[in-house]
């Protein structure tokens, strides 16, 4: 069945010139594809190594890597040794004799590689026609860079492949969790100019991505300090970035992942000592003065946080004379809604209700909150859900990439103000006056006002400005560094 795609391929929408320009990649560097797994279901397994097989055009492969991270499974024992013997493609097998986690099965996949460039696929995808060549021709360019293609989606209960929404890029939240947001500015025009053109991005999703192999070696492959699952990506992307590389996505190759909405297989020594511990790790390297923002608003990687002896990244650190991660908010990921030293960052509280902005937690679309914009109690805890930033170019924003948004018409009925995936859009600006205590509405110059100071669960509106105390807001800054 698998053979016999081969004739019939399917093109799955690609933007069209892309099959034009990326036709063959002859004077393209070969790539060894690595693919770790741990009690993978046979059927992806195989379906991943088979459009590898079927997809990649001969000159480019070199091998095809698939490290075992200890599967208890039978069928992935002997009848997986013999079922790759019979390959097309020179296919190897190492297994590790405890499990290891995905950060150390890619890092003996890669010690083995031989080809010029490495490229790491989770065990589940299905790549598609025409996959690899954009890929080896971001690296064949330019060698530091990493690429990555556009991950659509492989439906988890009927294993359809859907394409996914294209203008994204990847960055991460408060929490360290990586996600999908839209890019703005310069990313986003280059998109627009040519959607066939490789385009930055802050942060990688992890699973699928291409990097010269030597180049893996010379910028500190992975942090070995890092167990089982998670941080690694971040680790990566904030590493090849603030060291001189980048971080890209070449919209032409696309390959499907499946999504699952748990993880399948066990966390050994929990959550607490794998995932947490593995961002703990990402904060203290990479994070300068941000390390202080991640641990006060994140408990439990906080409280592992001296166990972690990092000497060795840091020393890396040094060696490749990387720049800050000031430099990567400001350059890299501009519209960024972290604090920062010449931003607001804290509780935004009404003056008649007394009561302090909230961040919704209805989901809109790409998992972010979206909703009216609501006032509640104010907590006097550290909880994130009301602390928001005000940057100088007035958006109002809070975590998860979402803004203070109201209608830009001059006139007409109640205004209700949201909350909403932010786009630096006017309407999304707003102005702050220290001494009259206004929030302005910059486009319209309306006051953000309590609907009825009663009632404020009905939300925020924009009316006419008349100095009454439902006008007055009082940012109260929450310190959150230790300078
Ligand atoms: N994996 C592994 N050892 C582990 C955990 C994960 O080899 O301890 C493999 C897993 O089988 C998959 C890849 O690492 O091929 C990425 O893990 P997963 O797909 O669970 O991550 P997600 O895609 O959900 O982020
Ligand atoms: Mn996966």
């Amino acid at each position: 069945m698998f053979e016999e795609e081969k004739k019939e391929l399917p093109l799955y929408n690609f933007h069209y010139r892309c099959t034009h320009l990326f036709r063959e990649c002859k004077d393209c560097p070969k790539t060894s594809i690595i693919i770790v797994f741990h009690n993978e279901a046979w059927s992806t397994l195989l379906r991943t190594v088979w459009s590898v097989i079927n997809r990649s055009p001969m000159e480019n492969l070199e091998e095809i890597i698939l490290v075992d991270d200890a599967s208890q499974r039978e069928y992935l024992k002997k009848p997986l040794d013999d079922y790759v013997k019979t390959l097309p493609v020179s296919t190897k097998i190492l297994r590790t004799n405890k499990r290891v986690g995905l950060i150390q099965a890619r890092l003996r996949g890669a010690a083995i590689a031989t080809g010029e460039v490495l490229t790491f696929l989770d065990a589940h995808c299905e790549c598609t026609r025409g996959w690899l060549e954009p890929l080896l021709t971001v690296i064949r360019d330019d060698r530091t860079a990493v690429v990555c293609p556009i991950i659509d989606i492989i439906n988890d209960q009927t294993f359809a492949y859907i394409k996914s929404f294209e203008l994204h890029w990847g960055a991460f939240n408060w929490n360290l969790q990586f996600r999908w947001y839209t890019p703005g500015g310069s990313q986003l025009v280059k998109r627009q100019i040519d959607p066939t053109l490789p385009f930055n991005t802050p942060a990688m999703a992890g699973g699928l991505f291409s990097i010269d192999r030597k180049y893996f070696y010379e910028m500190g492959s992975y942090d070995e300090g890092m167990t089982i699952w998670g941080g690694e990506n971040l680790e990566m992307s904030f590493r090849i970035w603030m060291c001189g590389g980048k971080v890209q996505i070449a919209p032409c190759s696309r390959v499907g992942h499946i999504f699952r909405k748990a993880s399948p297989y066990t966390f050994p020594g929990g959550i607490k000592k794998t995932l947490y511990a593995n961002l703990a790790r990402v904060a203290l390297v990479w994070m300068d003065e941000w390390t202080d923002f991640y641990f006060r608003f994140n408990e439990a990687p906080n409280a592992i946080k001296h166990e972690q002896n990092i000497s060795s990244r840091l020393q890396l650190k040094k060696e490749l004379k990387c720049k800050s991660f000031e430099w990567y908010l400001e350059n890299v990921w501009p519209e960024h809604f972290f604090p920062t030293r010449n931003r607001f960052f804290g509780h935004i509280r009404n003056v008649a209700v007394d009561w302090c902005l909230v961040k919704p937690d209805t989901k809109g679309i790409s998992n972010q909150p979206v909703g009216l914009a609501t006032l509640e109690p104010c907590i006097k805890r550290n909880v994130t859900l009301e602390m928001f930033v005000m940057t100088k170019e007035g958006f109002v924003m809070t975590d998860d990439s979402i803004c203070l948004d109201a209608p830009e018409t001059k006139s007409g009925p109640v205004a209700k103000v949201r909350i909403m995936a932010c786009n630096g859009a006017e309407r999304q600006r707003w102005s702050y006056n220290n001494s009259t205590k206004e929030l302005r509405h910059v486009t319209n110059q309306k006051c953000l006002d309590v609907s009825d100071s009663s009632k404020s669960s009905e939300g925020l509106i924009i009316e006419d400005c008349n100095g009454e105390e439902s006008q007055k807001w009082i940012l109260e800054p929450v310190p959150w560094n230790n300078y």
